[in-house]
């Protein structure tokens, strides 16, 4: 069967819900959550142009342990309260099986990042949740690891996986990873997993991100998840590929209207 029959909803219940298979679901915010001030700003602006739900790292697995390492729990409790105040779902990644209970009772869908896609204890563990996953690629999966890693899931009882390619490592430098929409076209063809892209990781380059992302609409993703703040130069990580909010509501605008001829 193809993917198109999998729906399930994103959100709690009290935040305005939205149906992956249904739509196009756009999830946006920056990398790491910041502090409130910022966080509220993003969110109030994310919701004005129709973003369905918020994106924030909280728990960030940063390559040198000598960057920014998140907020942590404070960064959850900011996801909360500001995508409360604007009824909107959110998103958080959670790295450790440890975290978990500090996360779940907030968070209305939960991230396993490319770096945690092996880590199989992890996989079992948000398997026995309820809330949506999302799956990113790991950086040197091949797809049917990706697709093992969501059977983890699965298994345990959480239906509710959400594909994320975010590009994997190759001989190509220009861009910080290769964005492989092949796995998506795979997916949605051959297998019953909704999948999203993540053009943001996937190029690295933030003039990159509203073409690759049509391009993926184009290839028939559920969604796409893209970094996004008021004031990109001044993210603190991944600011390079972070794009502003006005340059989002031009691709969202694109997007409905892609989404009006698919
Ligand atoms: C992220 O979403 O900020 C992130 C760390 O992504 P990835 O796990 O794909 O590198
Ligand atoms: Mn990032």
């Amino acid at each position: 069967a193809s993917g198109k029959d999998i729906k399930f909803d994103i959100g709690r219940d009290d935040v305005d819900k939205v149906t992956i298979g249904d739509k196009k679901v756009m999830i946006s915010g920056p990398c790491s959550v910041e502090d409130i001030d910022t966080m509220r700003l993003i969110c109030k602006r994310l919701k004005e142009i129709g973003i369905h739900v918020l994106r924030g790292g909280a728990f960030k697995p940063r390559t040198s342990p000598y960057d920014f390492q998140g907020l942590g729990e404070e960064g959850v409790r900011i996801l909360h309260k500001v995508s409360r105040e604007n009824k909107m779902p959110f998103v958080t990644e959670v790295m450790d099986a440890r975290h978990i209970e500090l996360i779940e009772p907030y968070a209305d869908m939960l991230q396993i990042g490319s770096r945690n896609m092996y880590n199989y204890t992890l996989l079992k563990e948000v398997g026995k949740l309820n809330v949506p996953i999302i799956l990113k690629r790991g950086m040197s999966a091949t797809l049917s690891e990706w697709l093992l890693a969501a059977e983890y899931i699965l298994k345990e009882g959480n239906e509710k996986v959400i594909m994320c390619e975010r590009g994997i490592r190759t001989f190509e430098n220009y861009t910080r990873n290769t964005l492989d929409l092949n796995s998506v076209a795979v997916i949605k063809t051959k297998y019953r997993l909704p999948v999203i892209v993540d053009p943001s990781h996937g190029t690295g380059l933030r003039e990159l991100v509203p073409t690759m992302s049509l391009s993926a609409i184009a290839t028939g993703c559920d969604g796409l998840i893209i970094e996004s703040h008021i004031n990109p130069d001044n993210a603190i990580s991944d600011a390079r590929q972070t794009i502003t909010v006005e340059a989002l509501k031009n691709l969202n605008d694109k997007i409905k209207l892609m989404e009006n001829l698919l």
